[in-house]
């Protein structure tokens, strides 16, 4: 139960916040940029939240699905939902060990833990007929057309990179464990969920089944956000703030945005689909299922943001 003086807060960690591109994704790097997140998530506890982790994990199911691909001569490929599981399991344990060391080091009175997270998704959801999320390594058109021959994959060209394989993204609907996640965090423990976007499951003829694609981490931690009836939902991404005509000469950074002014904004096409679009749809999302407040800013940024210095909200 929650008491009165108890706030949580749900943080999307972006998948290149733990894995930047122009690294190669060793151990000690992955274990350096935990230990910094760590760092920065004990900056929200400190602000008097508790806080529910939700890391998204683009690059790394990558990595998994490569080891997958390069081996598969000897051991037999997983399914994508048992690669994102994976990623759950890895990078959850790399968070939580780096959240153990920052909270010895603050003696802040908390623990941490990862929790496997299913969610329900439509088998009938439109995207299992347009996969649309590229995912994995990058291949030549020879090779990725012999995939798809082979594996039935569906792949695409990627902005003049290559080929690669494209998996449908489906709407998240339910998150099964939310009401665990919700009393973890209660109860005072840190908790990464959601982790990727969560393992897509449907409800097929009675029966929970993994299925083959990748949930949005924005959409996802959305949901959950508005599942456990979160204080504050905070985006962490590669900007400070979100802007208008981002990225042109008379670009303008925002401190705040009404529901109004982030819908008219989008639909004037100032958030594009792949990158700052679903952060605000997530946003609008959440105040729509009776949020309050929405936080996007930079790691770096957020400390001042908290106090209301820099960072963009976006309120009901
Ligand atoms: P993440 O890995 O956190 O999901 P994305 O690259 O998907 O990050 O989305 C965040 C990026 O969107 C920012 O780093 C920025 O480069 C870009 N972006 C696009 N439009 C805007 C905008 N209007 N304001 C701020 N950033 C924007
Ligand atoms: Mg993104």
């Amino acid at each position: 139960m929650k008491n009165n003086h108890q706030k949580i807060a749900v943080v999307a960690l972006g998948g290149n916040a733990l894995l930047p591109e122009n690294q190669q994704g060793t151990f000690a790097e992955q274990q350096a940029n935990a230990d910094a997140a760590a760092e920065v998530i004990l900056g929200i506890v400190g602000s008097g939240y508790e806080v529910i982790i939700v890391h998204g994990n683009g690059p790394q199911v990558g990595q998994i699905l490569a080891q997958n691909e390069e081996s598969a001569h000897k051991i037999p490929m997983m399914p994508l939902d048992v690669c994102v599981a994976a990623t759950q399991g890895t990078m959850g344990y790399m968070l939580s060990t780096a959240l153990q060391r920052a909270i010895k080091e603050s003696g802040i009175p908390k623990n941490t833990l990862s929790i496997l997270t299913n969610v329900v998704v439509s088998q009938n959801d439109p995207a299992f007929q347009k996969p649309t999320k590229p995912i994995g390594g990058f291949f030549s058109r020879e090779i990725a057309e012999e995939m798809a021959a082979e594996k039935g994959w569906q792949v695409v060209e990627d902005s003049g990179r290559g080929y690669r394989r494209v998996v449908p993204s489906p709407q998240p609907l339910s998150i099964m464990e939310s009401e665990a996640i919700r009393e973890l965090a209660l109860a005072g423990n840190i908790v990464i969920a959601c982790g990727g976007g969560g393992i897509p499951v449907a409800l097929i003829d009675g029966q929970l089944i993994g299925l083959e694609a990748v949930i949005d981490k924005d959409l996802a931690s959305s949901l959950l956000a508005a599942e456990i009836g979160a204080d504050l939902y905070i985006l962490l991404t590669g900007v400070d703030q979100v802007a208008v005509d981002y990225g042109q000469p008379n670009m303008r950074y925002l401190k705040k945005m009404k529901v109004s002014e982030a819908e008219k904004y989008l639909d004037e096409g100032h958030f594009p689909p792949g990158s700052m679009g679903p952060k605000i749809k997530a946003a609008l999302d959440y105040i729509a299922a009776g949020g309050q407040e929405v936080l996007i800013t930079s790691a770096e940024k957020l400390k001042e943001a908290l106090e209301g210095e820099s960072g963009t909200y976006i309120v009901a």
